[in-house]
């Protein structure tokens, strides 16, 4: 390598490398001042930026335009014909797979309307129960009972947030559980028979 470097030739290229990649990061700034509107919402304007240049755009460029998560834009499809994006139908179906009302006030009773993490039930001031699903719905995660715990927004976001808000960052249901186990409370519903016979 040493050699490679004190060649004159790799300096002058090595040095243009660096001087178009500050020219393209202006001319997507610049882009971006032209194509991205405050009028439009996030999934809107990365519909505009795949019109204007096409969906070879790298997902982190778009992400960094829009202000989107990275993994935003991969969840979306673009229509050239009426140069609009939808979500892919995973995602469609992972909303229309949302837990319903009912199921969802059985899980929270089931879990003692408290985090099976960390204890922290409704009722503790600021604390807001949502309902996870274990395996992930774009993993073909179930809205079953046994998929799904009860946990307060902290530990929710603690699962997701790091990979993004579909992902999480366990890879096996014990893998869950564990976690789960290492919090304050570490109920598990799965253990006390009783709670699922309820469903
Ligand atoms: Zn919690």
């Amino acid at each position: 390598m040493e050699e490679i470097r004190e060649n004159d030739e790799y300096q002058e290229l090595s040095e243009k490398i660096t001087a178009l990649q500050a020219e393209l990061d202006e001319l997507w700034d610049h882009a971006a001042e032209v194509i991205v509107s405050d009028d439009l919402n996030k999934k809107e304007n990365i519909g505009a930026l795949w019109a204007a240049f096409g969906e070879d755009v790298p997902n982190s460029r778009v992400a960094e335009v829009v202000d989107c998560h990275e993994q935003y834009p991969g969840r979306l499809v673009f229509n050239p014909e009426t140069e609009t994006v939808d979500y892919k139908d995973h995602v469609k179906q992972r909303k229309e797979n949302q837990v319903r009302t009912d199921h969802r006030q059985k899980i929270l009773e089931r879990d003692g309307n408290a985090c099976v993490r960390c204890g922290v039930s409704a009722g503790d001031g600021e604390a807001e129960l949502t309902i996870h699903h274990i395996v992930p719905v774009s993993d073909d995660g179930s809205a079953e009972p046994e998929n799904l715990a009860t946990l307060c927004s902290d530990c929710h976001s603690s699962v997701h947030d790091e990979y993004g808000s579909g992902e999480v960052f366990y890879s096996t249901n014990t893998g869950f559980w564990q976690w789960v186990r290492e919090g304050d409370r570490g109920f598990d519903p799965h253990h006390t028979q009783q709670n699922l016979d309820t469903f």
